[in-house]
């Protein structure tokens, strides 16, 4: 059974640091419902306890300061709250522990932020054991004190596999190597130097893995060389996956392949965004511009 009709001028679906900024801005003059799926607001700014937000804050820290920021306004929050579709007579449906509801908008934000592609997305032979992980996933588990191994591959080189493999070693693991198909690692000269050099991680690079090795849990990886075809094997008791992030557009499968003029996506959701603050002006930036046009 679905509840009773709410109704908002503005839905925004998401409360990471794009929703957050998009819902305070937008709040000045119409009516706004953000919804979040998780019991806290933040997003990924919660897992990044790393300092490098807006300057020398870690995640949690700038997280708080937007979600303090947003309790100043009138913008209606819910949390643990997941929208499960959105449908062309501009309403959303939500599923949380009140049931299922619909709610009928003006215009929506979607701020849904981005997914990590896995170990999936690439031909590597093997089973599947338990110990694979998105670097996402690794940093949720540490945080929780979750089932991470003591020898780590991490495949695939950018800021966030950086990133995470010195969470790792500074969390007392060893990074056993960090693999990387090109020639060169990725990411920014800061994290190359504050994350790989300074902890001293082996990179093997122009290498991937080419199989998982394991029954139960993951016993070791087979690294290949991409020039020479050699294949070696690397034990280790989990494998890290750093393979790159795909803005979350799901919601808009059903809208029609243009999307319709009451719907704007920002923040990760759009295109993936290095740094936070770039999100957060954008976000800000469509407040200003709907406030004028509607
Ligand atoms: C590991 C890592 C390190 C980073 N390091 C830095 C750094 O040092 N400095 C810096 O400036 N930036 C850094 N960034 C980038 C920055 O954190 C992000 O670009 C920014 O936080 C993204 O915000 P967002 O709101 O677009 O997405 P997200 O934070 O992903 O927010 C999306 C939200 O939408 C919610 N959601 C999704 N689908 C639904 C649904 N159907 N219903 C309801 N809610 C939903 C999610 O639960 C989530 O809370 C880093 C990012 C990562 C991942």
């Amino acid at each position: 059974m679905i509840n009773a009709m709410e109704e908002t001028d503005i839905l925004v679906i998401g409360g990471g640091a794009a929703g957050l900024a998009a819902a305070e801005s937008l709040s000045a003059r119409r009516r706004v419902l953000l919804v979040e799926r998780e019991e806290r607001l933040g997003g990924v700014l919660l897992q990044c306890v790393h300092r490098g937000f807006g300057g020398e804050q870690t995640g949690p820290a700038y997280a708080a300061g937007s979600v303090a920021r947003l309790a100043k306004t009138a913008v209606q929050v819910r949390t643990g709250t997941h929208v499960l579709s959105l449908a062309p007579d501009r309403t959303a449906l939500l599923s949380s522990p009140r049931g299922l509801e619909r709610v009928r908008f003006d215009r929506c934000v979607l701020a849904t932020g981005c997914r990590e592609r896995t170990i999936h997305a690439l031909p590597v032979a093997g089973t599947r054991p338990a110990g694979i992980f998105t670097a996402g996933t690794v940093q949720r588990l540490l945080l929780d004190h979750g089932p991470v191994g003591e020898r780590i591959v991490v495949l695939g080189s950018g800021d966030i596999g950086q990133i995470v493999a010195r969470q790792l070693v500074q969390s007392g693991r060893r990074v056993v190597a960090m693999v990387e198909q090109r020639d060169r690692l990725g990411g920014l000269a800061r994290n190359r130097r504050d994350c790989v050099e300074t902890y001293h991680i082996p990179v093997l690079l122009r290498s991937t893995v080419d199989e998982i090795l394991g029954e139960g849990r993951i016993s070791g990886v087979v690294v290949r060389d991409l020039d020479t075809g050699r294949r070696r094997r690397l034990a280790c008791d989990t494998l890290l996956t750093a393979l790159g992030l795909v803005p979350d557009q799901d919601l808009c499968r059903g809208l029609g392949a243009d999307l319709p003029d009451w719907l704007a996506l920002c923040g990760n959701c759009d295109y993936v965004h290095e740094m936070v603050d770039g999100v957060v002006r954008e976000a800000a930036a469509l407040g200003a511009a709907w406030g004028e046009t509607f």
